[in-house]
């Protein structure tokens, strides 16, 4: 079993979610069949891939022979990774540090708020100073300063992260052709590329400018390196400027996309997923009769003011 029906019970989690028809009125749509992996509908704050890639750890930490008492882990002031976990240790008692990027001391986001409402403090460090989080020498003065303290690095993107996103690929009951999904640290798609089948197409839509950057991200967390794996790509003609980058005309399509489908996307993540897609499903990217499942990945907080 990949993860404890008790820690999903205990946390109130909606397990498996829904895999359904989406038929919105988008040119070339007759073309395909769409289907929408509804992961933002598995808690209201634990967003859809941060929970899959956080099952594991947090199996493993609340075992209880785990020498493990606490977590510390990484992001900005609007993570939707520092948001699940924080809830997630809230509700299960275990001691959080977040070292967040930024100093938000009088003014912090929603995010922060969250997690201060729920008794975790901030570490805020510089700039300069989060680029070390994945530094070897950091890393071991984080350990020793914390002995009972896991690390769990940006985005909870991690060989762990892989486990869930397995246990979310086995939830999907009918057949895929393609599998697309957005990317930023890269765990949700090698998770779903080390668990696909061979005959699958994972899509990722980068989030951000990383041409380069992020396949490697993605290769370096895949398993069994030089493996066959099936087919697999990153996109990056959608991220609208870079990461939480906007733009008019993805602001427009957020907006249409969520009175015709009544499916709440933000314009960070699932925002540029569906745009991408209505405009590859437009270009007759994919075969005629393809089976398309696009993952609805969460993080709606972040969309907050
Ligand atoms: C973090 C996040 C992603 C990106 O997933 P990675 O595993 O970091 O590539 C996609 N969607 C949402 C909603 C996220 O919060």
């Amino acid at each position: 079993m990949l993860v404890s029906p008790a820690l999903e019970k205990v946390l109130s989690l909606a397990l498996p979610s829904p895999h359904i028809a989406l038929s919105p009125r988008w040119q070339g749509i007759e073309q395909i069949q769409l289907k929408i992996k509804r992961d933002d509908t598995i808690h209201p704050i634990i967003s859809g891939n941060k929970w899959r890639k956080l099952a594991l750890p947090m199996q493993q930490l609340t075992h209880e022979h785990s020498p493990m008492r606490g977590i510390i882990s990484f992001g900005g002031g609007y993570s939707n990774h520092l948001h699940a976990l924080g809830y997630c240790c809230h509700q299960l008692q275990v001691p959080f540090i977040p070292i967040v990027r930024g100093n938000y001391t009088q003014r912090e986001t929603p995010m922060l708020k969250d997690l201060l409402e729920w008794n975790i403090n901030p570490l805020y460090v510089t700039k300069i100073d989060y680029q070390k989080r994945h530094d070897q020498h950091f890393l071991d003065g984080l350990r020793k300063q914390y002995p009972h303290y896991v690390v769990i690095p940006e985005g909870g993107s991690q060989e762990q992260a892989l486990y869930g996103m397995a246990a979310m690929m086995t939830e999907l009951k009918s057949a895929c052709d393609y599998i697309v999904a957005p990317v930023a640290s890269g765990g949700t798609l090698a998770g779903i590329i080390a668990a696909a089948k061979p005959h699958q197409t994972i899509i990722g839509i980068a989030v951000l400018k990383g041409q380069g950057y992020l396949e490697e991200l993605v290769e370096n967390l895949l398993p069994n390196r030089g493996s066959n794996h099936p087919k697999w790509c990153i996109l990056h003609d959608y991220h609208h400027g870079g990461y939480a980058k906007s733009s008019p005309p993805l602001i427009d399509f957020c907006q249409s996309f969520i009175e015709e489908t009544n499916i709440a996307v933000e314009p960070v993540y699932s925002g540029k997923l569906f745009f991408a897609l209505q405009d590859l499903i437009s270009q007759r990217y994919f075969h005629q009769g393809a089976k398309v499942t696009a993952i609805h990945t969460g993080g709606l907080q972040s969309a907050r003011q």
